[in-house]
């Protein structure tokens, strides 16, 4: 069971209102839950940082803005509030949830934490220093920009956020340099497909970048084949790196389980190890981190929300268990 109601007190603080955190937000509102959904940027999170979603059903295609905007109208019509606002800490204290704000501190009786993640750094040299100089993680976000009209660009990783910020580059770059650490992709075969079949990719499997240089801004990549050694130097305006991602549970204080990466341990029902916080979308260990999986995460867990403020949640036999 959770604390007893009071006025000051929420039934549910969303933390992050990323697709995941949207619907858990519809959800919650249509349950008549005292609920808000906190969120530091702009509702929809991680697809704010791409350019057009062709896998949410019902939509053959759909601009990602279009959509988070449309998510967070939806949530909004059904009396979700929307704040923007930093969450910096979570904890539990004397039976409810303590949320530190920018705004100051927020109390709740139930945590739906929906923080995603952050793409992680490469880690080689000149990434640091031509970071916003030429160095990006985000081609929706940079890739128009006229530095990088019609040049030659670098995108770094093999997964399906390389493949496809990297076609979203070749409407702008002149020539791309694909440089993956393996002999092969970890993406999608639709996306391997779609690049293997663009003549302006040229793909660099066993590469590794090992340098980004240049003057003010970047001018040139290093790229070292792994199995020969050989070292190519090509001239570059920019590198676009996807590598992976951390997902942002270093959020809650008190000691939540979580995977050797940092992923948040959940049950079906979305519970983490402390009672009353649940995990979804992105920052939860799960297999796949699509747009769908975050938003059937968030029905579920404003579902559990509800039904653990009404003593009637019941233990769950899989996953994590509850503290
Ligand atoms: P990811 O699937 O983890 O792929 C990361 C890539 O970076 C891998 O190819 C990995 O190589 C490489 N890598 C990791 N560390 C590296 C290092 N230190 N140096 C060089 N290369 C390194 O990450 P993601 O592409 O960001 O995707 C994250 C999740 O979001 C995935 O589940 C993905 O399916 C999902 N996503 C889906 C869509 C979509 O469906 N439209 C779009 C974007 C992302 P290895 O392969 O050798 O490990």
């Amino acid at each position: 069971m959770s604390a007893p109601a009071s006025p000051d007190l929420f039934d549910v603080i969303i933390v992050g209102a990323g697709p995941g955190g949207l619907a858990a937000g519809l959800y919650a509102a249509r349950a008549k839950l005292k609920a808000v959904v906190l969120e530091k940027e702009l509702p929809g999170g991680q697809i704010n940082k791409t350019g057009v979603i062709e896998d949410y059903p019902g939509f053959s295609t759909i601009d990602a803005r279009e959509l988070s905007q449309k998510m967070a109208d939806h949530a909004k019509e059904f009396g979700a509030e929307i704040r923007s606002t930093d969450a910096t800490a979570i904890r539990k204290k004397n039976g409810a949830f303590e949320v530190d704000t920018a705004e100051g501190v927020l109390r709740s009786r139930t945590i739906i934490l929906a923080t995603g993640g952050s793409p992680n750094y490469l880690g080689c040299k000149g990434e640091a220093p031509y970071q916003t100089k030429g160095v990006s993680y985000c081609a929706i976000c940079d890739g128009a920009l006229p530095l990088f009209r019609n040049k030659p660009m670098v995108v770094v990783g093999g997964g399906d956020s390389a493949l496809e910020e990297g076609l979203f580059l070749t409407k702008f770059a002149s020539h791309i340099y694909l440089v993956h650490r393996r002999g092969e992709f970890r993406a999608s075969p639709i996306l391997q497909d779609r690049v293997k079949s663009n003549p302006k990719m040229e793909i660099l499997f066993d590469s590794a970048l090992d340098e980004i240089g240049g003057g003010d801004l970047v001018e040139w990549a290093r790229i070292r084949n792994l199995k020969t050694s050989q070292v190519r130097q090509v001239p570059v305006s920019g590198v676009f790196i996807y590598v992976g991602f951390t997902p942002n549970s270093a959020i809650v204080k008190d000691a939540v389980e979580k995977d050797e990466k940092g992923y948040v341990l959940t049950n079906q029902n979305m519970e983490t190890s402390i009672a009353g916080l649940f995990a979804i979308g992105d920052v939860r260990q799960q297999l796949t981190k699509q747009i769908t999986n975050a938003v059937g995460d968030g029905t579920t867990a404003a579902v559990a929300a509800e039904k653990f403020i009404h003593g009637t949640l019941g233990q769950s036999p899989v996953g994590a268990g509850r503290g």
